[in-house]
């Protein structure tokens, strides 16, 4: 693990974290690989000033030529993509392939805003009156700031700092405290394609190093337009009122309890496939993991020992390891999480297969898989690792009501050869998540689409599609070009 070089080479000075009161663990050992220095109110006031005076001067720029930035950007990721790979492998745990994977789709996310520099369309508007031009455009909105999770700590800041860039947006990136490091690494990343930009203005992007509070206090700032906050439900809770309550713009991507439904003529072999992809890859703490499976009774008994076969077999270890599939649990809190999870589900009457740890260095753990007669209880909450409830069911429009009886709304997915029953989950009256696919799982989405989900997942929408709009101001424009001051609706108003 040699990590002192990685962070030389994606520019990021020993100075930084060599000393510093929050100490970074890798989960890997649970070694400590770095100390970097919080800020502070004081420091973050200045940073969001800096945002703010930025925009002022990053609005005025044409969007494609904003678009260059982040051109230069993706350049960077494209030449760094092996050290921030294994970076966020070291400081969050994932396997390697899946490091590399995020940074992946940084590059993705910056080609897809590239293109969007050029295409920020808006409408133009019949209007109803004689010698008049309607029209929507798409105007800058603000500084915004990026509250991120632990298990994405860099994909989630391109997501929206892509976006943010081309339009017109200086972005204040909060990182989770348990993964400063990669934040610093971006940054520096960041600052190199702005020295080679040339002209961006000082603080366009920035990072605050700070817990909870930090985060709170670009939630309160009015200057912050739009909080991007990604992370627990609880979390979301809080933080979605507060901005609410000073009128600012708030996209919470929050907790998810997914769910995939194997029907009677599902491909067995690749349900098995998809169902170990997304239940137990990154030990379960993706916000698209895989957590409850309905099985259709005709297929219970031949899908489940499969499973459970395969689960078994699942190389539990190092992530940088090559052939490792399920890396560490972030830290000992999520490993607890995870004990008293599995003790409620026996409690519930839940018969558990897997779950214990592996070695005792760093929290491993092999999935486990939850056979439960009810669909109640732990089976409808969040646990942030690799735990699967697996229950039977009969009619198809049951399962989906199960499925959707949960406060959560992200991803769902059904495995089925039977296009009607496929249309039918697709449906109006079938999945209510924001994402739901057919025979893939839940999880491992592409930037192309809008990323997010219903209820209690927050609402909002990141990355691809139109998600975009989220980080402008909508404009209705009227001009008249005639000489005559006709009223709507034929109002009359003579002076
Ligand atoms: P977390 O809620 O503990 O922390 C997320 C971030 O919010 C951190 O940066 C934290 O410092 C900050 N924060 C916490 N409380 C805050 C407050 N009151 N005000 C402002 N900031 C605050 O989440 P975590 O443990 O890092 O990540 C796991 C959770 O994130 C899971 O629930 C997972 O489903 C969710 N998640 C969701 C998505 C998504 O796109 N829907 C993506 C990744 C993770």
């Amino acid at each position: 693990m040699n990590f002192t070089n990685i962070l030389t080479r994606l520019g990021v000075d020993e100075s930084v974290y060599a000393k510093g009161d929050l100490v970074v663990d890798t989960p890997i050992d649970g070694s400590t690989i770095g100390r970097v220095a919080s800020d502070n109110a004081v420091t973050i006031k200045e940073a969001i000033s800096k945002a703010h005076d930025a925009f002022l001067k990053w609005r005025a720029v044409p969007a494609p030529r904003r678009g260059e930035l982040v051109r230069l950007i993706g350049e960077e990721l494209r030449a760094h993509k092996e050290d921030l790979g294994r970076l966020v492998t070291i400081e969050c745990g994932k396997i390697l392939s899946e490091g590399l994977g995020e940074v992946q789709e940084m590059i993705d996310i910056c080609d897809f805003a590239v293109g969007l520099s050029r295409q920020l369309y808006g409408l133009t508007i019949a209007s109803e009156r004689p010698g008049h031009h309607m029209r929507e455009t798409w105007q800058p909105l603000g500084p915004v700031g990026i509250i991120s999770a632990f298990n994405f700590p860099v994909a989630v800041w391109s997501w929206n700092a892509a976006l943010a860039l081309v339009c017109g947006n200086p972005c204040l990136w909060k990182p989770s405290e348990k993964t400063p490091l990669t934040a610093l690494a971006v940054q520096a990343l960041f600052d190199r394609a702005a020295a080679k930009f040339g002209d961006a203005p000082e603080g366009l992007s920035q990072v605050t190093i700070g817990a909870r509070d930090a985060g709170e206090q670009l939630v309160d700032d009015a200057r912050i337009a739009l909080v991007s906050a990604t992370g627990s439900t609880r979390m979301g809770r809080e933080v979605g009122p507060r901005v609410a309550a000073r009128f600012g713009r708030s996209l919470l991507e929050l907790g998810g309890n997914n769910a995939a439904i194997a029907a009677p003529s599902a491909d067995l072999e690749l349900s098995v496939r998809a169902i170990c992809f997304s239940a137990a890859g990154t030990a379960g703490q993706r916000c698209t993991s895989l957590r409850r499976l309905f099985v259709h009774e005709d297929i219970y008994d031949s899908l489940v020992p499969r499973l459970k076969k395969a689960y078994a077999s699942l190389p539990v270890g190092d992530p940088l390891e090559e052939g490792s599939l399920v890396g560490p649990l972030i830290d000992h809190a999520a490993f607890d999480c995870m004990h008293y999870a599995l003790d409620r589900a026996r409690a519930q009457g839940g018969a558990i297969t897997g779950g214990e740890r592996v070695g005792d260095r760093g929290y491993y753990v092999r999935p486990a898989i939850v056979e439960l007669k009810a669909h109640e209880g732990i089976a409808c909450e969040e646990t942030f690792a690799p735990i699967l409830y697996v229950m039977r069911y009969r009619d198809l429009d049951k399962a989906i009501a199960m499925q959707n009886s949960v406060v959560q709304g992200l991803s769902s997915c059904i495995f089925t050869r039977d296009l009607l029953e496929a249309e039918r989950f697709l449906s109006a009256t079938g999945s209510d998540c924001g994402i739901a696919n057919v025979n893939i799982g839940p999880s491992g989405a592409e930037i192309g689409g809008a990323f997010g989900g219903e209820k209690e997942t927050g609402g909002g929408r990141e990355s691809g599609s139109d998600a975009w709009k989220a980080y402008m101001r909508r404009q209705t424009q009227t001009v008249n070009y005639s000489p005559d001051l006709p009223l709507a609706q034929g109002v009359k108003f003579d002076v």
